[in-house]
């Protein structure tokens, strides 16, 4: 029987891992189907303290890992597929497999978001992707123009990335300011390869007939006037969904699926606790969902030296 299970691996689940472990709890990492999360997918994070220079994504998330794992940690590729949590010890289904556990902390993130059209399904993979730093350097994507969706700070990342491989980058965003960090917004706007679309939703990628992408068929939401941008590769940077489906009707949670703690990190199941990206509309950020990880580490071991008294 497990102490901890945390499931996910980004910067909530790793960070609740490091605590635990250093609490001499051996906590098990389960990784779902993203090792590493959301952040593997970005290149240089410019924000997260400790890093003057900035640090790769991918490179941030390795170091979290080994960290953990030098405190007892274990970290199992696996996904959850079913829990009971009605009773202690939870018991959780991963590939197949049945795991026990007295204390759980969810630390599941959430996935991209998507935009909804039978379109993009369809050319998914065939250039529309919601990853630059993985799909950008394709050859299919090589000085052509590319569309990136989206005025947050991913789209605008996104946008800034692809500059190194595109021959124009048109930033398609449904208002006419960016919603992006100030600096990323303006840096993002600067860039001579990248074209602002203002007021424009994407509503068909085209060409699904070719079986690849060529373009996208774009409404100006202003005047509904409809045209055409050619392209070779669209980007989706419109946010994200949280990971929280597994838990619906068992776990409280807003209406947008994110899990809502009662006091601290502590969920409406006592014993089970959240932190990160799939409890967090407001913040999202890789620094927060690292300080939640603790907070929910934290909380489970007080959890746990309660049962133990
Ligand atoms: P976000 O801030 O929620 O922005 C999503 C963007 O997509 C918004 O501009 C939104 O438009 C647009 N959008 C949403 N649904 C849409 C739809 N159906 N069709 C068209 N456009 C749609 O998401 P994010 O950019 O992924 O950022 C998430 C969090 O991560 C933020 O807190 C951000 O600061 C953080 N982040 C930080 C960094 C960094 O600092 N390096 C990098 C990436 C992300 P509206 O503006 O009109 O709502």
């Amino acid at each position: 029987m497990e102490k901890v299970v945390i499931i996910g691996t980004g910067c909530a689940g790793l960070t609740a891992a490091l605590y635990s472990a250093r609490a001499n709890l051996q906590p098990l990492v389960l990784t779902g189907l993203m090792p590493g999360g959301l952040l593997t997918t970005t290149s240089i994070v410019e924000n997260f303290p400790g890093f003057p220079e900035g640090i790769d994504g991918y490179e941030l998330m390795t170091r979290m890992q080994k960290q953990a794992e030098r405190f007892g940690a274990r970290v199992q590729y696996g996904t959850v597929e079913a829990v009971e949590l009605s009773k202690r010890p939870f018991a959780l289904t991963v590939d197949g497999e049945r795991v026990e556990t007295q204390t759980l902390i969810i630390a599941s993130g959430a996935s991209h978001r998507h935009l909804g059209l039978e379109s993009e399904d369809k050319l998914e993979k065939k250039g529309v992707t919601y990853c630059a730093t993985c799909d950008g350097a394709l050859p299919m994507f090589r000085n052509q123009a590319l569309v990136v969706v989206g005025g947050g700070d991913s789209a605008c990342e996104e946008a800034t990335y692809l500059t190194r491989f595109a021959s124009t980058v048109y930033l398609v965003h449904r208002r006419d300011s960016l919603r992006a960090s100030k600096v990323m917004a303006a840096r993002t706007l600067m860039h001579q390869k990248i074209k602002p679309v203002w007021d424009s939703i994407v509503i068909e990628v085209l060409d699904v007939n070719q079986d690849k992408v060529t373009g996208v068929r774009i409404k100006n939401v202003k005047n509904d006037s409809e045209s055409v941008l050619d392209c070779a590769g669209v980007f989706v940077a419109i946010g994200h969904i949280p990971n929280t489906q597994l838990f619906k009707g068992i776990i409280d949670m807003d209406e947008a699926g994110y899990i809502i703690p009662r006091k601290g990190s502590a969920t409406n199941i006592p014993g089970v606790f959240v932190a990160g990206d799939c409890s967090d509309q407001v913040y999202r950020q890789a620094v927060t969902a690292a300080g939640m990880g603790c907070a929910a580490a934290i909380d489970a071991e007080r959890f746990l030296a309660a049962l133990n008294q």
